[in-house]
């Protein structure tokens, strides 16, 4: 049985004393559960400030929502996996849509990433995700299958034990337009039949498959009560604390 994990993508909101107010208030709303795990995910300056407000170990990890690949050097304005890691990240988000869209990363740059995070035991959270052009042309499963590809190619199952993928359509996120149970179910179905194929039936049955793209109290429960959905990618909705207790708990009480 894979725990659900709910993973809450701050984007580039909350300063580092806004992020310690926001954990206080939200570890007051919920209770720790081996149910479902939880990742929050702040800007790279609100890390240290977030870390120190969940307290050394925390039931809920810390996440980061980017890196660069290589361990240090001459690369202006970024930051490696170890300086993550030392600042307790257990996760990193890599390839989401808004760093492919509006900064140019592609799948080799998004494979790279990946295994940066995997050699410093950084468990990569990996975004993939058809475009609205993309599904109206019945091109989901070849746009999510290429993402896919070439974010993983030549990982071992080894690498894929603490690998996570997001299905997150593009004209989801932030739209308010959450995709239906329905065809998520389908997109995630596809992603575990192309790990097994690729790999073996072991790893996809092991692999957590979350969705992202406008995931609200109100939708969660209908997402997260498919054994296809392992989770959710939250963006919106992470910002708010009681909100997103909500979707940890539905998490929680989930297949109970
Ligand atoms: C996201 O950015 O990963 C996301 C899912 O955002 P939202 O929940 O706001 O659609």
């Amino acid at each position: 049985m894979r725990t659900p994990l709910i993973v809450g993508n701050w984007k580039m909101n909350k300063t580092a004393s806004e992020a310690a107010a926001f954990i206080r208030d939200l570890l007051e709303r919920l209770t720790p559960s081996p149910k479902a795990d939880v990742v929050l995910a702040p800007p790279f300056t609100s890390l240290e400030s977030a870390g120190k407000a969940l307290g050394p170990s925390s039931w809920i990890s810390l996440g980061a929502q980017n890196l660069h690949w290589d361990p240090q050097g001459s690369f202006t304005g970024e930051v490696s996996a170890s300086m993550l890691r030392e600042l307790g990240c257990r996760y990193v988000i890599v390839g989401h849509s808004e760093r492919r869209l509006l900064f140019g990363e592609r799948d080799e740059t998004i494979q790279k990433k990946v295994r940066a995070a995997l050699a410093q035991g950084l468990a990569p959270i990996i975004c993939v995700g058809e475009s609205l052009a993309e599904r109206e042309a019945d091109k989901t499963k070849s746009a999510v299958t290429t993402q896919l590809n070439g974010g993983l190619a030549g990982l071992t199952q080894q690498d894929l034990v603490t690998v996570t993928i997001a299905y997150e359509p593009v004209w989801a996120i932030g739209t308010g337009r959450a995709a239906t149970t329905e065809q998520a179910v389908a997109v995630h179905r596809s992603i575990r039949s192309f790990m097994e194929t690729g790999w073996n039936s072991t790893t996809a049955a092991a692999m957590r498959i979350l969705y992202g793209g406008s995931v609200t109290p109100q939708n969660a429960e209908s997402l997260l009560a498919s054994e296809a959905i392992d989770g959710a990618l939250v963006g919106g909705a992470c910002l708010n604390p009681d909100s997103f207790a909500r979707i940890v708990r539905i998490a929680q009480t989930r297949r109970a």
